[in-house]
């Protein structure tokens, strides 16, 4: 289903997030005060536009409220950044995110209504550690600050055996959303189903369930 975002802030991580929804065959209107930056993503998005996004008048201008996602990358004006994030959240725009600079900058966002917070080098932090930590942990998605979604590789101890004989719902409370090999992927994989070694399992559940069956399950 196309969406329409508005991405504010055409840095580094900014026009990322803008050139990939832009592929990803949605409509993105681009904002950021320097023209340089404007205009590297002409190509990859559906407007660009040199303008202020921290200014009110502006940003009505645009019809920016009427958009359904915000993205809002400004990380070195923390004033504009949280401006702009207020004006957004007044104009009524339900989904709007916001990179922060730091952990300051992320209290004050979170007060004023901010509908995700995104630290690129913190959260990229945390998931390179992850996937160093355990050598079967291909993919983590932090759902909460409980739950996630994590791809672990099937090791020799359970090649050949059977999703049930995983025993990983029993025994540790998790599901098994997905089996991939290769280009394959299983999306309703069955308890009789054959895992085989360098298949992925795609797995949901509390951190600390996935984190016990990675250790004494796999
Ligand atoms: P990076 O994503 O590379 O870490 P920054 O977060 O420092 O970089 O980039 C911020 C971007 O936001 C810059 O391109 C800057 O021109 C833009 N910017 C800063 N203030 C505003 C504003 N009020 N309105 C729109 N864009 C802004």
């Amino acid at each position: 289903m196309k969406k329409d975002f508005v991405v504010i802030g055409l840095a580094r991580f900014g026009s990322s997030v803008c050139k990939e929804l832009y592929r990803l065959g949605h409509q993105v209107l681009a904002i950021d005060t320097n023209e340089a930056k404007v205009n590297a993503v002409l190509d990859h998005s559906t407007k660009a536009v040199i303008a202020d996004a921290s200014r009110e008048d502006v940003l009505k201008s645009l019809g920016v409220g009427n958009f359904d996602y915000a993205i809002v990358a400004i990380g070195d004006n923390m004033q504009s950044s949280i401006l702009c994030t207020l004006l957004l959240k007044e104009m009524g725009i339900k989904n709007v995110w916001v990179k922060a600079q730091d952990s300051n900058h992320a209290k004050v966002l979170t007060k004023i209504g901010a509908d995700r917070i995104i630290q690129p080098e913190y959260d990229m932090g945390i998931r390179v550690a992850n996937q160093l930590e355990s050598g079967k942990l291909q993919e983590y998605i932090e759902l909460s600050e409980d739950y996630s979604i994590s791809e672990l590789y099937i090791t020799k101890k359970l090649a050949n055996k059977t999703l049930n004989d995983t025993d990983i719902r029993s025994k540790y409370g998790c599901t098994i959303l997905a089996v991939k090999n290769g280009k394959k992927v299983n999306i309703s994989p069955s308890p009789d189903d054959k895992l085989y070694e360098g298949d992925m399992i795609v797995v949901i559940g509390n951190n600390e369930d996935i984190k016990r069956f990675e250790e004494k399950g796999l």
